[in-house]
């Protein structure tokens, strides 16, 4: 490997791919190192909002994501219970996409771009800060292990950043936060799930539904970990004691045949994170993890690693000293998601008091703009028209 290079990213989900095909369209030589080989699959929801269509746009990507036919959604479609369901027409349409399909594509485009793109490569350990330079021990077996020199580095690690290790992680375990358990498949059938996303609520979490590319759908559920434990891992089990709760999810699965092994992630846990980790910066869902419902996850960990991307490259022309770059990085990322991590967490502890959710959908019935505001909270700027709300029943 050729290096020192200017940026090492660890971690190739949407933020490290983004992050490398940004910092090296601005000419720095950047190394991607990924623990695990592509394609793969990923527990998502695989929607990318509108807004994360445009990031995907001005990162130059849109065309070689096109070739893998994305299925186009068209609007939210949220059932609260038997009675209550909202409907929101989306600004601009979103898209259904496998991380399967989506995470190769980045990674791919990076690599045409010059990246030095390195798969089965998990990094253990980085030393060093911005002033004296890091080092990064990288590869899969400890005797074919290899320590790499770059001036910044980028950690794209994901919810459960290991390297460098966050220290919140153990402060925040401590604290006995609600831990929940997401589950995924692909499946077939139902015709009668059209262009939408939908958003199916029962009393431990909820499970959402649309369609990707080749007509599948991909059917994603989060729920409270002391649920999920009463199934002893029989997730189809598991689904269909939550479509019990809900008619409309009921209808839903009674006509879809599963095509893929169910994937489980446990816990997910929502707790602060830090975006400067000793001199490390942190992007995507290591610098904090929004909650799946707002559907915008990918749209942050992209915008997140651009920001990122922005202040490396300040830092590296030599505009700004290393203390004032990670400032900017901290200030930038708080302007830019705060608003949406707080209304999600108030939206999350809302849809967790029983009577909250009917209250809402009534409310909604009388000031039809309620949804459309509580969209824009949990969501980056929506360009062009506003979202245009209905209500069924
Ligand atoms: C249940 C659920 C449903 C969701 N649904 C949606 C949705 O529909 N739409 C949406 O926009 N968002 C959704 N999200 C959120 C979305 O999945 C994340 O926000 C997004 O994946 C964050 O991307 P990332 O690149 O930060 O992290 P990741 O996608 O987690 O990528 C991190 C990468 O780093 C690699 N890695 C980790 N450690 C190392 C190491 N030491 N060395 C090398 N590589 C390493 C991992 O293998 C992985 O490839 C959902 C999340 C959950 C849990």
């Amino acid at each position: 490997m050729n290096t020192p290079f200017d940026v090492i990213i660890v971690g190739a989900g949407p933020a490290g791919s983004s992050a490398a095909i940004a910092l090296a369209s601005r000419g720095w030589h950047v190394a991607l190192m990924e623990k695990q080989t592509f394609p793969r699959d990923k527990l998502c929801g695989e929607f990318i909002s509108p807004e994360g269509i445009s990031d995907f746009a001005r990162l130059g990507v849109l065309p070689a994501l096109l070739k893998k036919e994305p299925a186009p959604v068209h609007r939210v479609r949220v059932t609260l219970s038997a009675d209550h369901q909202v409907r929101i027409e989306l600004p601009e349409f979103g898209w259904g996409l496998s991380r399967y399909a989506l995470d190769q594509v980045l990674f791919e485009h990076a690599r045409a771009l010059g990246v030095e793109c390195h798969e089965n490569s998990p990094v253990h350990t980085i030393k060093g800060d911005l002033e004296r330079g890091f080092r990064v021990e990288v590869g899969p077996q400890s005797s074919s292990r290899v320590v790499l020199k770059a001036k910044t580095v980028i950690a794209a690690t994901g919810r459960w950043s290991n390297v460098p290790r966050d220290p919140l992680h153990a402060v925040h375990g401590r604290k006995r936060l609600k831990r929940f358990v997401g589950i995924k498949a692909h499946f077939q059938g139902e015709p009668n799930l059209d262009d939408a996303v939908e958003l199916h609520f029962f009393q431990a979490g909820y499970c959402g539904l649309n369609r990707i590319e080749g007509g599948e759908i991909n059917l994603c559920a989060l729920v409270e970990e002391e649920f999920a434990t009463r199934f002893a891992r029989s997730w189809e089990a598991l689904i269909e004691a939550a479509a019990g709760q809900n008619p409309h999810l009921d209808n839903r699965i009674r006509a879809m045949r599963r095509s893929s092994e169910f994937l489980v992630t446990s816990p997910v846990i929502f707790q602060k994170r830090e975006r400067i980790l000793r001199d490390i910066f942190m992007v995507g869902d290591a610098a904090g993890f929004l909650d799946p419902f707002s559907g915008d996850g990918i749209s942050t960990a992209v915008r997140s690693a651009t920001l990122a991307s922005r202040c490396i490259d300040d830092v590296m022309r030599g505009n700004v000293s290393n203390e004032r770059t990670m400032k900017n990085y901290d200030r930038a990322y708080q302007s830019e998601f705060g608003r949406r991590f707080l209304f999600s967490r108030i939206i999350r502890n809302a849809l967790s008091l029983g009577g909250i959710p009917p209250a809402f959908s009534r409310l909604q019935a009388r000031i039809p703009a309620l949804g459309k505001w509580v969209v824009r909270q949990t969501r980056g700027e929506v360009s062009g028209a506003g979202c245009q709300v209905s209500r069924e029943r």
